[in-house]
C-alpha cells in the first residue's frame, strides 16, 4: 500500500451479501458497473441515503457524489419527494390508465422548456432513446443513424455499437447478441471531427435518419464539446434532411431546466430525458415538436407503449423534484457551489504539480489523470491513466467519500451538499490524491 494510505473500511456485511447475490444475478448485480470491476474491493451494499450521505450495510457513512448516477439532484430522501410519493402510494401503485399526475408533470416540463412541444413518458433512459431512434426512422423513412465514440445511450441494440477500424465505417457490435445487420445501420464517428461526419453523410447520402449525441458527453469522462461543433451538427443534419437527437438523460434538468439545448442555444429535433425527471423513480421521456410527435402511436404509425409508463408514484416524485428545480436561483446556487469546489481542487493539484485536471459543467465534474487542458474525444483519454483512479477511489471510500466506481464516471453535486460537507470532501480528495502521487 502507498505511503499515507488509510486502512480499509469494513466490508464484512457487504461481502456476505455479494457472495449471496452472485448466486442470484450474473456477476452478483443487476447493472454491470455496480460490480466494482474497475476499482478495489467488494461492492458496497447500501443501507440508506439521506441528504448528501449514504450509509452501507456495515455502517460506513459517505458523502455521495454518485447520487444514483445523477437523478438525485436534491440529494437522498428529500422531504418534498418523500411526501409526494407517500400521498401517491396511498392511492395505489399502478393503473395502466391515464392519471392527472401525468398531465401535471408534463405541464411543469413543457411550461419551462421551449425546446419540446409534446412528450411521451417511458420507464428508463434506454427506452427513451430507443423510442427516439424509432421516431427518427419512422419520420425520415431512413434506417441509418450516426452516433459518436464515447457517447452512451443505453443498451438498445442500435446503440451497442462501437467504431470499426476505418475512419468512417459501419459500426461493430459492442455486445454479443446484437445482430451484425443491426450494427450495419449504425455509423460511429469520433467526437469533434467534422471531416469524419461530413464523410459519413457523403458515403451514406440520403440514408441517415438521425445523428445522436449526448447533450454533453458524460459517460466516458466528461468530453466538453464546443458550441461551434454542436452548431455544425445542427447545420449538417439540416442540410441532409436528417434529424438531430440530443440525448439529455444526464444533462436534462441538470445543466438547467432546459438542459443542454438551452446551454448551447440550439434546437435539436428530438430530445430524450431520464434520471432527474423521476426524482429517483424509474422514468424516462422523449419529446419533440407537435408535428414530429404526431408520428407516435396512437396518432401515428410509430409504435411505442409501456405498461408502467407514466406510473403515478414515479410521476409524483418527478413533480415534487422538478417543482424544486423550477424555483428561481436553484441552478445558479448549485452551479456556483460546484464551481468553487472544483476550482479549489484544481488549485490544489496545480500547486502540487499533480497530473490531474478537473473538467466540469454545471454540477457535473470529472477528475481526470491528465495534464491536458482539453479532452474532447474518447481516444484522447489514456487508458493507463485510469489505473490511478483505483487508488483514489479506495482512499476516498476510506475517508468517507463515495464516487462512481470507475475512472470514466463523472461526479454529481446535489443541492444537499452543504459547504461543510464539500469542505470535508475536498480535504479527503486532497489527502487521497497525495496518496495516489506518493
Ligand atoms: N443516455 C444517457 C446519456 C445515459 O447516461 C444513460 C444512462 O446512464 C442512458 C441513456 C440510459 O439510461 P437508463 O440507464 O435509465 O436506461
Amino acid at each position: 500500500r502507498p505511503a499515507g494510505a488509510k486502512p480499509d473500511i469494513s466490508r464484512e456485511k457487504s461481502s456476505v451479501l455479494f457472495e449471496k447475490a452472485k448466486k442470484y444475478f450474473p456477476g452478483g448485480v443487476n447493472s454491470p458497473v455496480r460490480a466494482f470491476k474497475s476499482v478495489y474491493g467488494t461492492p458496497l451494499f447500501i443501507e440508506k441515503g439521506d441528504g448528501c450521505f449514504l450509509w452501507d450495510v456495515d455502517g460506513n457513512q459517505f458523502i455521495d457524489f454518485c447520487c444514483s448516477w445523477g437523478p438525485l439532484i436534491l440529494g437522498h430522501n428529500h422531504s418534498k419527494i418523500k411526501e409526494a410519493v407517500t400521498i401517491a402510494l396511498e392511492k395505489g401503485l399502478s393503473f395502466g390508465a391515464p392519471t392527472a399526475l401525468e398531465n401535471e408533470l408534463a405541464e411543469l416540463i413543457l411550461k419551462h422548456n421551449k425546446y419540446i412541444e409534446r412528450l411521451r413518458f417511458v420507464s428508463s433512459g434506454t427506452e427513451a432513446v430507443m423510442s427516439a431512434i424509432r421516431l427518427a426512422r419512422g419520420y425520415t423513412k431512413r434506417d441509418k443513424i450516426i452516433k459518436f465514440e464515447g457517447c452512451y445511450h443505453g443498451h438498445s441494440d442500435a446503440l451497442l455499437v462501437k467504431a470499426g477500424s476505418g475512419l468512417v465505417t459501419f459500426g461493430e457490435t459492442s455486445s454479443l447478441g446484437v445482430p451484425k445487420a443491426f450494427a450495419n445501420e449504425t455509423i460511429v464517428v469520433g467526437l469533434n471531427d467534422k471531416e469524419a461526419l461530413s464523410k459519413a453523410f457523403e458515403d451514406f447520402k440520403g440514408e441517415i435518419a438521425a445523428v445522436i449525441i449526448e447533450g454533453v458527453p458524460a459517460n466516458n469522462g466528461l468530453l466538453l464539446q464546443s458550441k461551434e461543433y454542436i452548431q455544425f451538427l445542427r447545420e449538417i443534419t439540416q442540410t441532409h434532411g436528417s434529424l438531430l437527437i440530443f440525448d439529455e438523460v444526464i444533462t436534462g434538468f441538470r445543466l438547467g431546466f432546459e438542459g443542454a439545448a438551452a446551454y448551447y442555444g440550439i434546437q435539436p429535433d428530438i430530445l430524450t430525458y431520464g434520471k432527474i425527471i423521476g426524482g429517483g423513480m424509474p422514468v424516462g421521456a422523449y419529446g419533440a415538436s407537435a408535428e414530429l410527435m404526431s408520428y407516435i402511436s396512437p396518432d401515428g404509425g410509430v409504435y411505442q407503449a409501456g405498461t408502467l409508463s407514466g406510473n403515478p408514484v414515479a410521476m409524483a416524485a418527478g413533480i415534487a423534484q422538478l417543482t424544486e428545480l423550477s424555483k428561481a436561483g436553484f441552478y445558479k446556487d448549485l452551479n456556483k457551489k460546484t464551481e468553487e469546489f472544483v476550482t479549489a481542487i484544481q488549485r490544489y493539484v496545480s500547486a502540487k504539480n499533480y497530473k490531474v485536471t478537473l473538467f466540469h459543467v454545471a454540477s457535473i465534474f470529472w477528475i481526470a489523470f491528465t495534464d491536458q487542458e482539453q479532452i474532447q474525444t474518447a481516444c484522447a483519454i489514456d487508458p493507463k491513466s485510469i489505473e490511478k483512479y483505483k487508488i483514489l477511489h479506495r482512499e476516498l471510500l476510506n475517508r468517507g467519500v463515495y464516487l462512481g466506481p470507475s475512472g470514466y464516471e463523472v461526479g454529481f453535486v446535489s443541492a444537499a451538499h452543504t459547504k461543510i460537507e464539500l469542505e470535508k470532501a475536498k480535504r479527503a480528495i486532497f489527502e487521497s490524491l497525495d496518496v495516489v502521487f506518493s
